[in-house]
């Protein structure tokens, strides 16, 4: 076992590779080479934003981006651009550190458990929020596994297992079957819940091992998509989001809110609408989380809100995402209108 070591590492494993592991391999690594894969000028780049985070994107997902267009809103979100060098934001905006109750394994809310369980990641979006995690930090050996399964069997008050990352679907078929048959013999696990952007990325990683091994677990299972834009859903997402539906997996979505890419209601409407003709729930609407090098993708509260409002004049009551913001410290994710009135309240206090 290799352990990845950066964002951009994708775990080894001895098994023949299987296509999405060989398109990843395959994948774009510079901003120079995706501006000539979409045909938009090499000044689209800013070279000196890549250094310390890396473009990374797997031709496949590149394909879905319109030729000749620098506006484009999936070029946005992987580009590496001259805005990253803008002051603002911080390294660790949602207080992941403090939160770590082993390598790893993050505890912030109640009954549920974050498993950072690889450090790669199929495509680098510019506003992730861990940019600047110190996955090196993690041991994601078997023996890391190990010791997270030994802190969940030890503590009945955990309910849900949450396998995060970076992106827990760049971890081989053979650990996660291996680990969610473990978890099926803990009966206090309720629920698994995998966030992953692979699906939509490289839909090919919807394997039929994953597959078999999403039907034979004991609990549900709630896979969290992560699609900003409708233009990210292209006909082999369809048929693997079907398949996992099949396999019996319950299907949300999460999306951030980022300027320039998705701040427009026609947008948010059609994403909506587009995830609901394939029974896919949009569940949250993330406020950017101020990350170093990621503030130009920012929305401000009132402007999210006042999108969201419109979004709901637009789409049935189900297709609205909550608007919500991670605040460190607190006990869950904040709605953006409970924050605004925490505001008011406090103006009228003084
Ligand atoms: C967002 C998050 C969760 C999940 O929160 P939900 O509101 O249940 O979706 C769990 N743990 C951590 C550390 C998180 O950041
Ligand atoms: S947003 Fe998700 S998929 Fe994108 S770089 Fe961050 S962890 Fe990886």
């Amino acid at each position: 076992m290799i352990l990845p070591t950066t964002p951009s590492s994708v775990e080894a494993t001895s098994a023949p590779p299987a296509d999405w592991q060989e398109a990843l391999r395959r994948a774009i690594r510079s901003g120079r080479e995706l501006c000539e894969f979409v045909g938009v000028s090499p000044k689209v780049a800013f070279p000196a934003s890549e250094s310390d985070f890396p473009v990374l994107v797997p031709r496949e997902f590149a394909s879905r981006i319109r030729r000749g267009d620098p506006n484009d809103p999936i070029l946005r979100q992987i580009v590496a651009a001259s805005a990253e060098q803008a002051s603002g934001g911080t390294r660790d905006p949602v207080g992941d550190e403090q939160a770590a109750l082993q390598p790893g394994m993050l505890r912030k809310y109640q009954g549920r458990v974050l498993l950072v369980a690889s450090g790669a990641c199929a495509v680098h979006c510019r506003y992730c929020f861990r940019r600047h995690f110190p996955y090196q930090q993690i041991s994601l050996g078997r023996a890391g596994w190990q010791a997270w399964l030994d802190t969940i069997a030890a503590d009945p008050s955990i309910e849900e297992i949450i396998l995060s990352g970076g992106d827990p679907l760049t971890v081989s078929d053979r650990r996660l079957s291996w680990f969610l048959s473990e978890i099926a013999q803990l009966p206090p696990i309720r629920r698994v819940r995998i966030h992953t952007r692979l699906p939509v990325v490289l839909p090919a990683r919807v394997t039929p091992d994953l597959l078999s091994t999403f039907e034979e677990t004991a609990q549900p299972i709630y896979v969290v998509l992560h699609i900003n834009h409708a233009q990210e859903i292209g006909p082999q997402f369809i048929d693997a989001a079907q398949q996992l539906r099949r396999a019996g997996a319950t299907l949300l979505n999460q999306a951030v809110l980022l300027r320039g890419v998705n701040d427009q209601v026609d947008s948010l409407a059609d994403l909506s609408l587009r995830l609901l003709d394939l029974q896919i729930q949009p569940y949250y609407l993330h406020q950017l989380d101020p990350v170093e090098g990621a503030m130009h993708f920012d929305v401000s509260d009132h402007q999210a809100l006042h999108l969201v409002r419109q979004l709901r004049e637009r789409v049935p009551g189900y297709g609205v995402p909550q608007l919500v913001r991670e605040i460190a410290g607190r006990a869950s994710k904040t709605p953006i209108a409970d924050l605004l009135s925490e505001e008011v309240a406090n103006e009228l206090r003084y």
